[in-house]
């Protein structure tokens, strides 16, 4: 069957769904609401974004959150609320969005890129426990892809080295492990409402976190270094304006109504993509252990047959089945060890780089003929990509 790249047939010619999808009605009548309020901050009373608070707090399993401009900077004041700060190193995946060690470059710490399972991808117990040092001060596993990563582990570990955890759970809103919702597994978990994730209004990010002094301490930074009941102009703490605005909450909140429907949809979805897949050539990248609801952010599937990256990535877009090629090691970005990260050997995340592709989140949003499209599209350009790169 001759390519698309080469002038055949496309496998697909319909679009894909677009993300965000268009605004449901009730998002529509909260955010008219907060506009016409003119309470679009949230100092001025409203109280969407405390709804929005209260409402992912529950939803993980703790008592508290706070809502801020962006994951990045939520990260940033969960590492900072724990104490973290610097001198102190913090153990990152070299397997995840660049994010997650720049917040915590802005903490002042130093991140440890530690290498990832070969298998599932995710920051795994073995390998944080032999990066360890005296100055190791927090780790921060990653919910790659709306998998949970495996949590007992990891916190057992942090436990017995008195370290702080800090659940990255940009990807993996509505997400669980062994039945219990990620973000209030670790110390505080960071949720992302930026753009590209299954929740957004544009930017946004929101912390959870169980301990009252945990809550005090982020709120704190997050608010100028004001105290929970403090004054105005009382700053007890060097604290900034790390706020999401009410009108960004008025989009997510009415979200959270529909999320578990669409979490099950990419589900249903996935599993056809996995059923349908030339498995000898392409496999979908296995969950980490514990995985009882994964929110499927990403789907990561991993090539088993020598390719050429380049060429596969064009000719499926020539298919019209974009896919993504997915996250450099971060142990190999020179601006993060210019910065002062500090890169552990990173094999497995070095294959990942070479042999997995995802599957962006908006295409798991379509009909079941889409996953359909995605195997067919696979196992076509795959056969002829086995022949090797192209002259
Ligand atoms: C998106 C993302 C972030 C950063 O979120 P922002 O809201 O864009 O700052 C951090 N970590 C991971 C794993 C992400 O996917």
């Amino acid at each position: 069957m001759t390519l698309a790249i080469d002038g055949g047939t496309p496998v697909r010619t319909a679009p894909w769904p677009a993300w965000p999808p268009p605004m449901d009605h009730a998002q529509r009548a909260l955010v008219t609401a907060v506009l016409d309020s003119g309470q679009w901050g949230a100092t001025q009373g409203g109280q969407a974004c405390a709804d929005l608070v209260a409402a992912f707090a529950r939803r993980s399993g703790v008592e508290h959150g706070v809502a801020v401009g962006n994951a990045t900077l939520g990260l940033f004041a969960a590492l900072r609320g724990l104490g973290v700060g610097p001198g102190d190193e913090v153990i990152v995946p070299a397997y995840t969005f660049v994010a997650t060690a720049t917040a915590v470059l802005l903490a002042g710490a130093t991140p440890v890129i530690v290498d990832v399972d070969a298998a599932d991808l995710h920051l795994s117990a073995p390998a944080v426990e032999a990066a360890l040092t005296p100055r190791t001060a927090a780790i921060v596993p990653v919910h790659l892809a709306g998998s949970p990563a495996d949590m007992d582990p990891l916190n057992a570990l942090a436990a017995r080295h008195g370290l702080a955890v800090v659940e990255d759970a940009a990807q993996a809103h509505g997400a669980a492990y062994r039945d219990r919702p990620v973000g209030g597994l670790g110390d505080a978990g960071v949720y992302s409402f930026q753009s590209s994730k299954a929740m957004t209004a544009g930017e946004g990010g929101l912390i959870v976190c169980r301990a009252g002094e945990v809550h005090e301490a982020v709120w704190s930074l997050c608010n100028v270094g004001r105290a929970l009941d403090g004054a105005w102009y009382g700053h007890p703490r060097a604290g900034w304006n790390l706020r999401l605005t009410e009108i960004q909450a008025a989009l997510l909140l009415p979200w959270l109504d529909r999320l578990d429907d669409e979490i099950d949809r990419r589900n249903t979805f996935a599993a056809a993509v996995e059923r349908d897949l030339p498995g000898d050539r392409v496999s979908v990248v296995p969950q980490p252990p514990g995985t009882t609801r994964d929110s499927r952010h990403l789907l990561m599937l991993r090539v088993h047959v020598p390719f050429d990256r380049p060429f596969l990535l064009a000719a499926m877009d020539a298919e019209g089945v974009p896919l993504d090629g997915g996250y450099p090691p971060l142990g190999t970005m020179p601006a993060l060890t210019e910065a002062g990260a500090r890169p552990e050997p990173c094999p497995s995340a070095e294959a990942a780089a070479r042999d997995v592709l995802w599957v962006r989140q908006p295409m798991l949003m379509d009909d079941l003929t889409g996953a359909a499209h995605i195997a067919e599209a696979l196992a076509k350009v795959l056969a002829g990509a086995a022949r090797g790169p192209r002259p």
